[in-house]
């Protein structure tokens, strides 16, 4: 438990963003890089910086994997119960922290503190109590294959794993990684994104008041010059990543090369189809909540493509776009603000271009929501309207290519077999939902659409206890379920007793 010098929270994101400034966490403590190099952390509100982050190299990832390295046994030889019981301190740890942990998440990525950065913090927790009831589950099996010899498979952990993750989610991405790994036995390097360094690490400096030394380490610093080095280090035998699919692509290349499993967790431009007998209303909230317009589009499960039916689609359209005018777009610390700043110059620039190629797409409308932040403290922020595009059809650029920002295709339909053959044709399979009262039609598409995570008449984000991930170029294995901490965090090994 928590030692006498428990952190207290810090309510005041500057404040405690300058307490971790130019740290990485390695050994159960906070560290300058090697090279004493740090980067700048920006608002993106403001465009200002407000702290440094160290940037970590290749000589701070071979120490965070040595320290790794020298805990992962003895935390193995835990009990799995007891390790859980560890885990589940942790949540209750980090639930004490959730208002400076959504306050610090607010600053550094812009996303509104009401609306998505608390939601954030305050729902951490719950992976970590979710996985902290598995630590007896990790069970092999007996096999009956020669009566004079006991047979059984054990679960054991690979040892170190390389977690990497990006920026939109980095907390709730981050549990989904390390608590399965940690109860599993396994011990973990985390490389944070560049844009997103300090909530992460703050959420790993509670744990280490918990954790022993070395279980959980962090690193902050770019891609090339610190993720690189720690997929290929050949002490990590396994690598967890969130992020682009070009990303993907070259750590599950490295990772080829050490022959070690991988977890691939990537892109999306996942279809939301609205059939003609849909609730209208009901469809339109739920393409609120999945285009994520509150977390500026920034999101991988984004409900971009959004296919209703002709029948309703000027209603829906008209809709849609009132409920998006009526949020407010400002300070993503500010209670009142629904939606924040993009986290990053060169995504605002993507996102812009992206919105430029739509609007001189032949046949389009592009519906430009109003929202726009009036302080001039925010002049300099990184504000986007959100757009949503009608008379794009599927083969469109802005329709089939990830923008990762409030931009959503609205595309209309007549043929059902055209719109399940439209949905599913993409190089992503992350997710897909589908609108109707006929439960039959309902479940034929969800048995026709090809992505990991199908939903009928909801859109929930990501579920403790609900194997989420994509298939095609979406990625590779799944993470928040039991079975994804058994088929990613775990190996199994076969013993033979002969007892003749
Ligand atoms: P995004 O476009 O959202 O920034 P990336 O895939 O580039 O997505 O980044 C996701 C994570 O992968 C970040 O933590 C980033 O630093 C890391 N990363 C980027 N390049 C590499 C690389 N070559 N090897 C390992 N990790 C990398």
């Amino acid at each position: 438990m928590p030692a006498a010098n428990a952190l207290s929270p810090i309510l005041d994101p500057l404040a405690l963003a300058g307490q971790l400034s130019g740290k990485l966490l390695i050994d159960g403590a906070l560290t300058p890089a090697v090279s004493g190099k740090t980067f700048p952390v920006i608002n993106p509100a403001t465009g200002k910086k407000f702290a440094e982050a160290a940037l970590g190299e290749k000589s701070d990832v071979a120490a965070a994997v040595s320290a790794a390295a020298r805990a992962q046994p003895a935390w193995a030889r835990i009990p799995a119960r007891q390790r859980g019981k560890l885990i589940a301190d942790c949540g209750r740890l980090l639930n004490e922290h959730v208002e400076e942990l959504g306050r610090l998440v607010a600053l550094e990525t812009g996303k509104a503190l009401r609306t998505e950065s608390r939601v954030e913090a305050s729902v951490l927790a719950d992976v970590f109590v979710f996985y902290a009831g598995l630590g007896s589950e990790l069970k092999g099996e007996s096999v009956p294959f020669n009566p004079d010899m006991l047979t059984v498979t054990v679960r054991e952990p690979i040892g170190v794993v390389g977690a990497i993750i990006p920026w939109n989610v980095p907390m709730m991405l981050m549990a989904l990684k390390i608590a399965p790994a940690l109860v599993a036995g396994n011990s973990v390097v985390v490389k944070s994104a560049e844009e997103a360094p300090l909530a992460v690490l703050r959420a790993c400096q509670i744990m280490n008041q918990i954790l022993p030394p070395g279980v959980l380490n962090i690193l902050s610093g770019f891609g090339p010059e610190c993720g690189a080095p720690l997929v290929a280090d050949p002490r990590v035998g396994k690598v967890s990543f969130t992020g682009s699919v070009e990303t993907g692509k070259i750590v599950y290349k490295t990772a080829a090369d050490k022959l070690i499993p991988v977890t691939l967790e990537l892109g999306g431009k996942s279809p939301m189809i609205v059939m003609a007998d849909a609730d209208v209303d009901r469809a339109v909230a739920g393409a609120i909540v999945g285009m994520r317009f509150t977390r500026q589009g920034q999101s991988c499960t984004a409900a971009s493509r959004m296919f209703v039916h002709e029948k309703i689609h000027d209603e829906f359209v008209v809709k849609l776009r009132a409920k998006v005018d009526a949020m407010k777009m400002g300070d993503p610390l500010d209670e009142t603000t629904d939606i924040g700043a993009i986290i990053s110059r060169p995504q605002y620039e993507k996102v812009t271009s992206y919105i430029k190629i739509g609007r001189e797409t032949p046949g389009a409308v592009a519906h430009e929501c109003t929202a726009m932040p009036t302080d001039p403290d925010l002049k300099d922020g990184l504000f986007i309207r959100p757009v949503i595009f009608a008379g794009l059809t599927n083969q469109s650029r802005v329709a089939r290519e990830e923008i990762f920002g409030p931009v959503a295709c609205v595309i209309k339909w007549r043929d059902y077999e055209e719109v399940i053959a439209a949905a599913n044709d993409s190089v992503y399979g992350l997710a897909a939902t589908v609108w109707t009262r006929d439960l039959r039609m309902a479940l034929d598409a969800t048995r026709r659409l090809q992505a990991g995570f199908v939903q009928v008449n909801q859109n929930l984000v990501v579920q403790p206890g609900l194997s989420y991930g994509g298939v095609k170029q979406s990625g590779l294995g799944k993470e928040a379920s039991h079975e994804a901490m058994l088929d990613h965090f775990t190996q199994k090994k076969t013993i033979i007793l002969n007892m003749t």
